[in-house]
């Protein structure tokens, strides 16, 4: 039975992340005179700044970290609870606090994110990277270490093997190549040799605002207890990090190298051990002046094993849906995220999921698919705020055009890069091209490019101009 609930809200918003806060946002938009909470775990929010439509799908933005009072300042109307949700009573339209309040909800749109896959639960060793508390412990980690191991092929991944100087980094991919989550083969040898360059000295440079962590005194107080609620050896995240997450800190590891990437392919982990544990068949395999002198071993099967001081988990993510289960019927899809519909609902009624939480479970658009990226956590909880506010104002929705083609803009190994389209309709841009539009209306036109071949991609040939 669900206690005695303290305030009842029009809308309800669990997480601060940037789908919770766009969420937020857009709900005031659609009804200025909206009644809404946003519930919280971290003491931070996640804002979008100077968001900028690059072509009609192409989207780029810078993401800050602030205090919640910025957002209530923008909105008085709002109120931020701090505190995380430990329980959902979707039949009673109720959401229970850790800290004991009970808040009663019309709609709820839970986008509470997700927490590193890690490869091993509970050893001091595996470190996953999520928020701005887990990055600051994998720099201090680094800063002592000779040598990492870094197990994943995602955006992570990509990341801290370019980024990490000063400490030799070993690179277990699945695939046959790097970046596959991203991009094809081709473009994965295109990138390989900056990571045996030098790093140019304008990677150092951030070109957008970086993330600040404010001292506790000037954000507004943060009543949960964080460490009370642990899941799998992960207590209760702020927000997943995003790009230039490693411009504020420090990535050099305890070597005088500048970077020493190496790359095992098509491999997985067989096992992480101890000294003792190490089989004495894998020890064969190690460096003989390592044997025994590390903390830890990772066995791939490959039948390589490897010591080092840190394992980094860059394996995905897994959806925090956990304290919203018991009790509710909800639809998982096989990722774990809560399965939403065209109109971001899930099974429950009057629930809604977006961003990292939610698994899109819509019969999608040939050229979009999910990825658990920050554009995309901006663009469903928009939407969901969009088809939160329709039965208010009686109106009718549909599904949102940024779900017709897959777009992301990032960058990889100092390359400006653009994703557009689906797995086998698209382009991956590299490099200043001033493409990312032509290519996108060649995509969304369908036109059949046969008779252009190679020539698409000669540099000496203007198509802006020629599909204009
Ligand atoms: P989150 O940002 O994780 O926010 C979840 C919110 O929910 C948090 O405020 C948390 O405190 C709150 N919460 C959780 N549980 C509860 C609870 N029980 N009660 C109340 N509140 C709760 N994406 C890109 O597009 N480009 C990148 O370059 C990129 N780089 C990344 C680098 C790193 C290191 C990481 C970790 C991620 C990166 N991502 C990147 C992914 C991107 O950060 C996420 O996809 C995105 O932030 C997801 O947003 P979200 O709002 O769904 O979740």
């Amino acid at each position: 039975m669900a206690a005695k609930r303290e305030k009842s809200f029009q809308f309800v918003v669990i997480g601060g992340g940037i789908a919770g806060v766009t969420c937020v946002e857009e709900l005031f938009t659609q009804v200025p005179s909206a009644d809404v909470a946003l519930v919280t775990a971290g003491p931070h929010i996640k804002a979008v700044t100077n968001f900028r439509q690059v072509s009609r799908t192409v989207e780029e933005f810078d993401v800050e970290e602030r205090p919640s009072r910025v957002l209530q300042e923008k909105f008085p109307a709002l109120t931020v609870i701090h505190s995380a949700v430990k329980a959902l009573h979707a039949r009673d339209h109720s959401v229970e606090t850790e800290d004991g309040g009970v808040f009663g909800y019309e709609k709820l749109c839970i986008c509470s994110g997700g927490r590193p896959k890690l490869l091993i639960q509970d050893n001091p060793y595996v470190v996953g990277i999520r928020d701005t508390d887990s990055a600051q412990e994998f720099q201090k980690r680094l800063s002592k270490a000779r040598r990492i191991v870094v197990v994943g092929n995602g955006g992570i991944a990509l990341e801290l093997v370019y980024e990490v100087e000063g400490c030799e980094v070993i690179w277990a991919v699945k695939d046959k190549a790097v970046g596959n989550t991203f991009f094809d083969a081709g473009a994965a040898q295109f990138l390989i040799p900056s990571l045996e360059a030098a790093k140019p000295q304008e990677a150092a440079l951030c070109k957008r605002p970086r993330y600040t962590t404010e001292e506790p005194g000037g954000v507004q107080t943060f009543t949960a207890d964080r460490n009370s609620h642990k899941h799998g050896g992960w207590t209760n995240p702020g927000s997943a990090l995003g790009p230039d997450w490693h411009q504020g800190i420090v990535l050099r590891g305890a070597e005088q190298v500048t970077r020493r990437v190496s790359v095992e392919y098509q491999c997985e982990v067989e096992k992480i051990c101890t000294p003792e544990e190490l089989l004495p068949s894998a020890e064969q395999t190690l460096k003989p002046d390592t044997v025994g002198s590390w903390p830890v071993y990772i066995q791939l099967t490959n039948g390589k094993a490897f010591g080092c001081d840190v394992i980094v988990s860059a394996i995905g993510v897994v959806p925090n849906t956990h304290p919203f289960l018991p009790g509710n019927s909800f639809a998982l899809a096989e990722d774990g995220g809560l399965q939403v519909n065209d109109h971001m609902l899930t099974s429950e009624p009057d629930v809604y999921a977006a961003g990292d939480v939610c698994t899109a479970c819509w019969e999608a658009s040939p050229l979009w698919h999910q990825m658990r990226l920050w554009t995309q956590a901006r663009q469903m909880g928009c939407y969901a705020a969009r088809c939160m506010a329709a039965g208010v104002l009686s109106k009718a929705v549909e599904l949102d055009f940024c779900f017709e083609l897959f777009s992301h803009q990032t960058r990889f190994f100092n390359y400006k890069v653009v994703l557009s389209g689906g797995r086998m309709v698209g382009a991956v841009l590299i490099g200043e091209t001033d493409l990312e539009e032509t290519f996108e209306n060649l995509i969304l036109n369908q036109m059949d490019l046969t008779p252009y071949g190679e020539e698409l991609l000669n540099p000496n040939i203007d198509i802006e101009d020629y599909f204009d």
